[in-house]
């Protein structure tokens, strides 16, 4: 028999897809908008839809972003000739957070990973291989994540950026080794980029 009607069920589902929601926060959650008085849940209805209908991705980094290019890749105070390669927007924010970073961002949108059937082709490594050879960038600072796929990645990019004239390097190992970017400390990425070194391939 079903616990809920055929709506409030629909919800329940919903959130329970959502990353990090179990069944009992999906249907807290659901009764949260339920019981609310007026329309308050409405905002986050739109909220969603805004996101999904106006929210692309930059043609130049492949960050998230509503303005092409993003709030970043148009801003002239930072540093455009130096590019640090993330695999996920929300490494993106984890190096942001950190607060020390001034140059821009290549967001690669995952990893190579030949056992799930994601090669190369399915990242944005070949306009990041465009970026490079247009000239002005003197730095790519590898920042893929510090395990088997993020290094495997970092590894294929290095052999394609080798023939240009461009410094590579690789995040500190103060970063433990099978970690995440998206869940290190603000300190220990800020460390992590201050004593990045030069790849020498
Ligand atoms: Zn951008």
């Amino acid at each position: 028999m079903a616990k809920y009607s055929e709506a409030v069920g629909k919800l329940v589902e919903e959130f329970a897809k959502l990353p990090g929601i179990g069944a009992r926060s999906a249907e807290r959650l659901a009764y949260y908008v339920l019981e609310n008085p007026g329309k308050r849940a409405l905002p986050l209805a739109r909220a969603l839809e805004t996101v999904k209908e106006e929210v692309k991705h930059c043609s130049v980094c492949a960050n998230f972003s509503e303005l092409d290019p993003c709030h970043i890749c148009r801003d002239p105070r930072r540093d455009h000739s130096v590019i640090c390669v993330v695999e996920q927007p929300k490494d993106l924010l984890a190096i942001e957070d950190s607060g020390d970073y001034r140059g821009v961002y290549h967001v690669l949108r995952g990893h190579i990973a030949p056992l799930e059937n994601k090669g190369p082709e399915t990242l944005t490594i070949a306009k990041l291989v465009e970026r490079v050879r247009q000239g002005e960038v003197r730095e790519v600072i590898l920042a893929t994540n510090p395990n088997l796929e993020g290094d495997g990645t970092a590894l294929y990019i290095t052999q394609k950026l080798a023939p240009l004239s461009v410094k590579l390097t690789r995040l500190a190992r103060g970063l433990a080794a099978g970690s995440s970017l998206e869940y290190v400390s603000k300190d220990i990425i800020s460390d992590a980029l201050e004593g990045r070194r030069e790849i020498r391939s």
